[in-house]
C-alpha cells in the first residue's frame, strides 16, 4: 500500500515540495528529465508531478490521495479536498491593483469597472461580500498589462513582493486572499492510507517546528545565571550546566531567530561569553 502524492512538476513550488519530502527523510529519485511518476526509497509514497492548476482535481477525485498545491488554487477550484496542513512556503497574496495614480477608496471604487485576473472564483466572491457589480476578465497570464493595453481598469493577481505590480505601473490595493502551500487531501482515504498520512504528518509537523529555531549555548558567570534565564523566552526552562572553570555555567537553550536577535545584547551585557548558535533540524515536542 502507497500514499500517492501529487506536486507541481515545475514552478515556483516544486523545489520546496521536494526539499520538504527530504527533510521529513523521504528520499525520492526525480533526477530525470520530463518523469511523471516517482517512487520513495524509504516510505510508502508514489510522487505524481503535475501542472498545479490540475492538483485539486485529481486530489477531489482520488486520483491522488493527497497533494501540495497553494491555497489560491484550492479555494479558485472549489473542489471538494481538505486542507489537512499549511506547509508554510510558496507564501503570496492574492491583491486587487489598480493603477498608480488612481485614489482607491475600498471597495467601493471597483463598482462598474472591468478587472482581469486569473482568479475568476475568487475576484467573483470579494466583490459579492462587498455588494459590488464589476465585469471580470478571465485571462490565464500576463495580468499585470492589463490595464496599460486598456483591456481592464485594475487587476487582481498574485504578489509577493510587488515589483511585477510596481514595474507595470500598478499598485496593490486590498489583498483579498493570503495564500501559502498547502497539503490537501482526498475527502475518502482508506483506514490504510490515513495511517500512512498521519505518519507524514507527523514529520512534515516535525520540521516546521523546528523551522526558524536555533539552539543556544552560552557560558555565563554563576552569579549572573538568575539573570541571564530571565532573559531567555526559551521553551521550558533553559538547561544549566557547570563548567570546569569554577564560577562559570553553560545555559543550553532553544530560541526563535527573532528571539536570538531581539535578546542577545542585554544577554551579552550581563556577562555571557562565548555565545553559540546552531541551526536545528527536527523538533519533537
Ligand atoms: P504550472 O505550470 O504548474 O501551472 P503556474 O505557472 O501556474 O505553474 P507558478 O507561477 O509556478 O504557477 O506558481 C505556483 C504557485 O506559487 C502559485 O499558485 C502560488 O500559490 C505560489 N506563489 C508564491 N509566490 C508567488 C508569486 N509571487 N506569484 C505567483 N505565484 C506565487
Ligand atoms: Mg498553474
Amino acid at each position: 500500500m502507497v500514499l500517492k502524492l501529487a506536486i507541481q512538476k515545475s514552478g515556483r513550488l516544486h523545489e520546496d515540495s521536494v526539499k520538504l519530502l527530504k527533510e521529513c527523510g523521504i528520499e525520492i529519485n526525480n533526477n530525470v528529465k520530463n518523469q511523471l511518476k516517482a517512487t520513495a526509497a524509504n516510505f510508502p509514497l508514489e510522487v505524481f508531478f503535475l501542472r498545479d492548476d490540475d492538483i485539486p482535481q485529481y486530489v477531489e477525485d482520488g486520483v491522488a490521495d493527497i497533494g501540495f498545491v497553494g491555497e489560491n488554487v484550492v479555494y479558485e477550484s472549489q473542489k471538494e479536498v481538505k486542507v489537512a496542513e499549511l506547509l508554510g512556503f510558496g507564501k503570496c497574496r492574492l491583491s486587487i491593483a489598480t493603477a498608480k495614480a488612481d485614489t482607491y477608496t475600498g471597495p467601493a471604487f471597483l463598482q462598474g469597472k472591468k478587472i482581469a485576473t486569473s482568479y475568476p472564483v475568487l475576484v467573483a466572491q470579494f466583490l459579492k461580500k462587498n455588494n459590488i457589480q464589476a465585469e471580470i476578465h478571465e485571462i490565464s497570464g500576463s495580468v499585470e498589462i492589463a490595464p496599460s493595453i486598456g483591456l481592464a481598469d485594475a487587476v487582481c493577481d498574485l504578489v509577493s513582493s510587488g515589483s511585477t505590480l510596481f514595474m507595470n505601473g500598478l499598485k496593490e490595493t486590498e489583498v483579498i486572499l493570503q495564500s501559502q502551500s498547502a497539503l490537501i487531501q482526498t475527502p475518502e482515504l482508506s483506514p490504510e492510507k490515513s495511517l500512512i498520512l498521519q505518519k507524514l504528518l507527523f514529520r512534515i509537523q516535525t520540521v516546521k517546528k523546528a523551522k526558524g529555531k536555533k539552539y543556544v549555548l552560552m557560558n555565563v558567570p554563576t552569579e549572573k545565571l538568575d539573570q541571564v534565564t530571565s532573559m531567555l523566552p526559551g521553551m521550558k526552562s533553559p538547561t544549566v550546566l557547570p563548567l570546569a572553570a569554577n564560577g562559570w555555567s553553560s545555559i543550553h537553550t532553544v530560541l526563535s531567530e527573532n528571539e536570538f536577535w531581539e535578546h542577545i545584547e542585554e544577554i551579552k551585557a550581563a556577562g555571557a561569553e562565548d555565545i553559540l548558535v546552531l541551526p536545528i533540524e527536527k523538533m519533537i515536542l
